[in-house]
């Protein structure tokens, strides 16, 4: 058996407390982001659904009053349309940078604004939908763009329309 000094012993005990407050502290940080996973924008929008997919980047929490009033917005369509509905929100500004055709002062990069596509509707559709809801005052005024592949929406306060096909 080997006999340890007690200079040894002490050694090891601290080395497995500082382990033991490492995992601790790993353990915290990871329950903080999880506990952002689970916040709920509204009954149907989470944070993190709004958070940037590529590369898993969280809204920062300066923007996150933004990503609540967007949540309200698109929970008013998703209520109307009763279908899930898809979204792209936040960017960070190297993201967008790196994005052809991106507006180099896009609301992506505030948590402001959503690409969004609804299964079973066609981006026209889900265009008129939302031009309609603003029209009868139950979503914010804004912009809406038409893509090919998604309709952007963001709810500035001021009505914008445009189409990239
Ligand atoms: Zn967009």
């Amino acid at each position: 058996m080997v006999r340890l000094s007690r200079n040894q012993k002490m050694f090891g005990i601290g080395l497995g407390i500082g382990l033991l407050l490492l995992i601790r502290k790993t353990k915290g940080e990871k329950d903080e982001q999880e506990q952002i996973d689970r916040t709920k924008l509204t009954k149907d929008f989470s944070l993190w659904e709004f958070r940037q997919k590529n590369g898993n980047v969280q809204v920062p929490q300066m923007y996150i009053e933004n990503a609540r009033v967007l949540a309200k917005n698109l929970q008013v369509l998703r209520d109307y349309v009763n279908k899930p509905v898809n979204v792209s929100v936040y960017r960070t500004p190297e993201y967008n940078r790196s994005l052809p055709g991106a507006a180099k002062d896009s609301f992506h990069m505030k948590a402001f604004a959503a690409d969004i596509t609804i299964p079973g509707l066609t981006p026209v559709e889900v265009y008129s939908t939302i031009a309609f809801l603003i029209a009868i005052h139950v979503m914010t005024p804004g912009g809406i763009g038409w893509y090919k592949t998604h309709i952007h929406y963001d709810p500035r306060g001021t009505n914008v329309r445009w189409s990239k096909l």
